[in-house]
């Protein structure tokens, strides 16, 4: 079997150019979606994702701004910077590059936005609302995720799911959403006894681990969709994901790319819950 690719850029695309429409309306309405993205310290993998974060506003036609803080910023400091942009109704999302420096708490942080401008839907209040099936903002990944399956024409109802990989911004939540729409799900993670026992089983396995090519053809039921979270250098120093895709595409039946498989849908989904952000708003007012 060859597996159908599932193109997560050509979906990306498609999902972008109806939120610059919708974009254009709402601005038509006097309302422009507004990000903030704030960047504390000077890692270099964060200011490439904040720099693309920033291109794909201005694609959009959405306002953007980025806040560069110090690496020695005070946690305070930051807070009092959410706290204004809580409050500056030209901002409609908030998201903090994460990881931030280690002397300021990363919980206090996400705690401290909005959630009715947590674009990144990291803040338990949007978490409590995704569980329980509420209107929230969702986590970009796994959201991009939902969106590809369901663009790809993939069913969940009823299909054995397997995600291996258990963080709070990937696995988790994914597993959540596909819950949310009738799958069985199994979390696997580095203390499971067998992974393989499990991952054969799935009618839709979701890897995101961050090891390179982690799953191998042995790991899939013949005919599975495969979806490739990770982001990873593989010897060469080539960009990579968790699964070993010449392998892996000989026995799946669906399966995502990397490059341009999940990672574009990612930025896109955040595009999203900005505009969903601004249309909200201004339905309140
Ligand atoms: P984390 O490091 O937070 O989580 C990795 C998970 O993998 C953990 O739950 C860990 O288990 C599990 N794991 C590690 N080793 C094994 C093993 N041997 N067997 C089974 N499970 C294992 O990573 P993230 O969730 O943040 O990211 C995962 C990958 O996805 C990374 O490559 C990251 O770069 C990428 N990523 C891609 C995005 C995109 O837009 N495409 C967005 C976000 C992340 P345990 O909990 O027991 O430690």
């Amino acid at each position: 079997m060859t597996a159908v690719i599932i193109s997560g850029k050509e979906i990306a695309d498609k999902k972008r150019q109806e939120i610059a429409e919708e974009v254009k309306s709402l601005k038509e309405n006097g309302i422009v979606p507004g990000l903030a993205v704030v960047l504390v310290g000077d890692n270099h993998a964060s200011r490439t994702y904040v720099k693309n974060k920033e291109k794909a506003c201005k694609e959009l036609g959405m306002y953007s701004v980025l806040i560069e803080l110090p690496e020695e910023t005070s946690e305070g400091e930051l807070l009092d910077k959410i706290h204004e942009l809580n409050n500056d109704k030209q901002i409609h999302g908030i998201l903090v590059q994460l990881p931030i420096p280690k002397h300021i708490d990363e919980t206090k942080v996400i705690e401290s936005i909005s959630p009715d401008k947590d674009v990144d839907g990291f803040h338990p209040i949007n978490i409590g609302r995704m569980m329980t099936g509420q209107n929230a903002f969702l986590p970009c990944t796994p959201f991009g995720i939902m969106v590809m399956l369901e663009e790809a024409g993939i069913s969940v109802a009823g299909k054995d799911v397997v995600v291996v990989g258990r963080s709070n911004i990937v696995g988790k939540p994914v597993g959540q959403l596909l819950l949310n729409q009738h799958a069985t799900v199994t979390y696997c993670h580095s203390k499971t006894k067998d992974l393989k026992f499990h991952t054969r089983q799935a009618d839709i396995l979701v890897a995101a681990v961050g090891i390179a090519n982690f799953i191998t053809a042995d790991h899939i039921k013949e005919g599975a969709v495969v979806i490739d979270v990770g982001i990873n250098r593989n010897e060469a120093g080539k960009l990579c994901g968790d699964v070993a895709f010449d392998e892996v595409s000989e026995v799946a039946g669906y399966i995502t790319p990397v490059p341009k498989g999940v990672g574009p849908m990612t930025i896109t989904m955040l595009m999203y819950n900005t505009l969903k952000s601004a249309r909200e708003s201004a339905e309140r007012s």
